[in-house]
């Protein structure tokens, strides 16, 4: 049996950083990465036969735990049936189908197949829609690695971006405004000098990409205000908030606490597929239609609405549909939540943390940050040590301060209990 370490040696050798995406090298937290070698219900298993209980479940697709035996039934019945054939089946239209039930705000849907795809092509739909070439997103928000959002701030309001990856040009992110996350008077700011000339604006409605800070009330109201006004599209990324949060994914959460709030384009990933490379985006009708083949916005995909995927995905969505499935999900999610704020609170230790459904942030900073600057000011050492106990002590947080948590429905209350157990050592 090879250990993790000398997995993480002969990677190195044949593939960049031993990794295929690189928060899994540990660069952050520094050590091995653990090697999966398979995982069940809310566990995974390395390696070296060590079991972890899993609160990263693939940065969010595994809202069933591993191995659900209806999505394995529904995956496996597929799989003999055909991987791929590169034309239409009817289970994309299922798939179509249940998304638009459950998303109200969007009258059609196409199937892409990773988070990065669907974001890209919303955001040149939104262009394509409008004839505008520029569009806002928000330091801390990640929206995928398409080059146009590989962009860092400017050096001052309304001064466009600057590539934040080498291989980008700054010709490809020049017309991305980058702005600070819950700021009002600078999005209001940036639409009085640019307004018409934004395609749209693109927004993680939970930013989980800074680990877990909530769009404001505010915020929102001014985004889907000044977006209404200036003739911009509202793009809501849910690909990590999408049937994770609620089954109306973050969007049915805004729409209660503003009336009226939908946003124009929406695009989902990770839970609709289950686990599988499956991804989409939605929008009205009108918007939709300026796609190919029906208008001038181009975009294709050899696996797009890939058969196999598109049953995990179908099979995933039937379940989390099932009479209370949310209200446990969120009850087990706010249990870890408080519980872990408690046993801070018990140790003095600097801690505040919040929950949606099933996906969950924790800080070591005595209140939750509301932008990035803030989420930053984390003690990283400290942050570093905490995720190295809990690793040793057989919990898998995600390793970075940066990124949200997940747990899912086959997490139970005894995993809650020893994770916090486990937390008590740590936090001493
Ligand atoms: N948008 C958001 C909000 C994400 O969290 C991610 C991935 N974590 C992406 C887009 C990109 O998705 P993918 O990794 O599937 O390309």
């Amino acid at each position: 049996m090879a250990s993790n370490t000398e997995l993480f040696e002969r990677a190195a050798r044949v593939i960049p950083g031993g990794v295929n995406s690189p928060v899994r090298a540990f660069r952050a937290v520094g050590g091995t990465p653990r090697f999966i070698a398979r995982g069940e219900g809310a566990y995974i298993w390395d390696a070296e036969g060590r079991r972890y209980i899993d609160y990263i479940g693939s940065w969010g697709p595994m809202i069933l735990g591993h191995g659900h035996p209806a999505v394995l039934e529904a995956v496996t019945k597929a799989a003999t049936e055909g991987f791929s054939f590169g034309a239409p089946t009817e289970r994309e239209i299922e798939l179509a189908e249940e998304i638009l039930k459950l998303v109200p705000s969007i009258d059609q849907v196409r199937l892409v197949s990773s988070g990065t795809e669907a974001t890209m092509s919303a955001i040149r739909l939104a262009r394509g829609a409008t004839g505008r070439p520029k569009f806002i997103k928000f330091e801390g928000c990640y929206h995928g690695h398409t080059d146009a959002l590989l962009v860092k701030a400017g050096s001052g309001l309304a001064t466009f971006g600057h590539p934040t990856s080498a291989g980008v040009t700054p010709g490809a992110a020049a017309d991305t405004l980058v702005l600070e996350y819950n700021n009002v008077e600078q999005l209001e700011a940036a639409f009085a000098e640019v307004g018409h000339e934004l395609a749209c604006v693109i927004v993680e409605p939970i930013a989980g990409n800074m680990n877990f800070v909530r769009a404001s009330v505010p915020f929102m109201t001014a985004l889907r205000r000044l977006c209404s006004k200036h003739g911009a599209l509202l793009v809501l990324d849910e690909v990590m908030t999408g049937f994770r949060v609620a089954l109306g994914s973050a969007q049915s959460h805004y729409a209660t606490l503003i009336p009226g709030f939908a946003p124009d384009i929406s695009v989902f990933g990770k839970v609709i597929g289950g686990g599988m490379p499956l991804a989409a985006f939605g929008a009205r009708r009108d918007v939709m239609q300026h796609l190919a083949p029906l208008g001038g916005v181009y975009q294709a995909g050899t696996l797009s609405g890939n058969p196999v995927a598109t049953a995990c995905g179908l099979a995933t969505l039937r379940e989390i549909q099932k009479p209370g499935f949310f209200e446990a999900l969120s009850a087990r999610t706010r249990q870890l939540v408080d519980g872990l704020k408690a046993v801070a609170a018990d140790n003095g230790v600097p801690f505040s943390a919040d929950s949606e459904g099933g996906m969950f942030g924790f800080f070591l900073l005595p209140e939750l940050p509301q932008n990035y600057a803030k989420v930053m000011t984390t003690d990283k050492d400290r942050f570093n040590r905490f995720f190295h106990a809990m690793l040793d002590a057989g919990i898998y947080l995600a390793p970075a301060l940066y990124e949200a948590g997940f747990v899912s429905a086959a997490h139970s209350q005894a995993d809650i209990d020893a994770t916090l157990a486990a937390a008590r050592t740590a936090l001493r």
